[in-house]
């Protein structure tokens, strides 16, 4: 490099500062296999969307149609996770560009007032103190260095800054699709739940809910039998049981160790047994409907084994749990189930989260319990209940 070539590239040093700052890095881009399984989501609703279409139009197909509606919500729950899971990262990024961003502010505002120190003439004055042309050689090596240094802490944290405000636009849109499909979410519960609800107010759909009903507690029927054989033929991996868990024992209220399925609420809306329905008379419910709010997890009243997880009919997504004392719990119309068939579990577990699936007009969970073959009166083993609207 010639000596000219050095004196210029060391004056265009000096404006480095300020044309550095107006410098748009490309900032990498977060290949993230969320953006996949975002894309997923969405093609699986639209996938149901047409379902739902073909089905609409033929109002004897409610029940059909409110499954679709179902999957179709669960995909978006799905979707609003995956947004929220985005966010998240997003928001983890922003606390550490920020972190960054401190610390390479400082680093900048040490040099600044380095160079104050310094002053700018003293970068002259290394060079006229040269001795001779290889000392001036060295030290405009040595200047050079150092405004290559300063370049880059200018340069790092610029990009930082770049980071930082996309990062944080990114965020402001996600937060937005957030909202707008959490809106979406609760629109589209209340149509399915509207739709069972009108459903319901027919005659023939009343029938429909009936029959569907009876053929959901065949299905029941047969699960528990089977598992029954698997105990009595000493294959029982029912968990240890927990009975007598609860205080007392025998006395008054005894709920032979169960514990109520939430910690969301205590009240139900509808008890087990008899009610009088004001348009088709009287009527049986064979568990509680537990005034539980949507998306709250739902609890294993009791250890057992989970001989049933997923779609059930009537009752959407629900939950059956064997126990060791003969009894088999229910957890009907959640929004989201979490374990298996054969799994084994604990007393408080968490086994999903409450919803509105299946055959249901509002957030709720349903709770049935049954010992040899029966429904037993569930409200005996939800102590302190209150009460609502019955
Ligand atoms: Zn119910």
């Amino acid at each position: 490099m010639s000596y000219r070539k050095r004196v210029a590239s060391f004056l265009c040093a000096a404006c480095m500062l300020v044309s550095v700052l107006s410098v748009t890095r490309p900032v990498p881009v977060h290949a993230s296999s969320l953006d996949d399984q975002l894309q997923e989501a969405r093609d699986a609703q639209a996938e149901l969307e047409k379902k739902i279409e073909a089905v609409q139009a033929d109002k004897s197909k409610a029940i059909e149609e409110k499954a679709l509606l179902d999957q179709r919500n669960e995909m978006l729950r799905t979707e609003v996770d995956l947004i929220q899971q985005q966010a998240d990262e997003t928001e983890a990024r922003i606390t550490e560009l920020t972190e960054k961003e401190k610390e390479q502010y400082e680093l900048f505002c040490k040099q600044v007032r380095q160079e104050e120190e310094r002053g700018t003439v003293s970068y002259w004055s290394v060079i006229f103190k040269a001795t001779g042309f290889a000392d001036l050689l060295a030290r405009m090596d040595f200047v050079n260095e150092v405004m290559d240094y300063d370049r880059q802490v200018i340069a790092d944290l610029q990009q930082t800054r770049q980071q930082l405000s996309e990062e944080k636009t990114a965020l402001e849109q996600q937060k937005t699709e957030l909202t707008s499909s959490q809106k979406k979410l609760q629109q589209q519960i209340d149509e399915a739940d509207a739709l069972i609800q009108e459903y319901e107010n027919t005659e023939a759909g009343h029938q429909a809910l009936l029959d569907e009903a009876e053929e959901d507690e065949a299905r029941i029927q047969e699960l528990i039998r089977k598992q029954q054989q698997q105990n009595n033929s000493g294959n029982n991996g029912g968990g240890s049981g927990n009975n007598g868990g609860g205080s007392g024992g025998s006395s008054g209220g005894s709920t032979g160790g169960y514990i109520w399925p939430t910690n969301n609420t205590r009240v139900v809306t509808s008890p087990y047994g008899s009610r009088w329905c004001p348009y088709h008379g009287w009527e049986s419910h064979n568990g509680a409907d537990i005034d539980a709010s949507y998306g709250s997890p739902v609890l294993a009243a009791n250890s057992g084994t989970v001989i049933q997880a997923g779609w059930n009919g009537g009752y959407g997504i629900s939950v059956m749990i064997s126990h060791s004392d003969g009894i088999t719990t229910l957890y009907g119309h959640m929004s989201d189930w979490n374990v298996t068939a054969g799994q084994t579990v604990s007393q408080g577990d968490i086994i999903g989260w409450c919803g509105s699936t299946g055959n249901s007009t509002g957030a709720h969970i349903h709770y049935t319990m049954y010992k040899g073959g029966q429904t037993i009166d569930v409200m005996n083993y939800l102590p302190g209940y209150i009460a609502y609207d019955w």
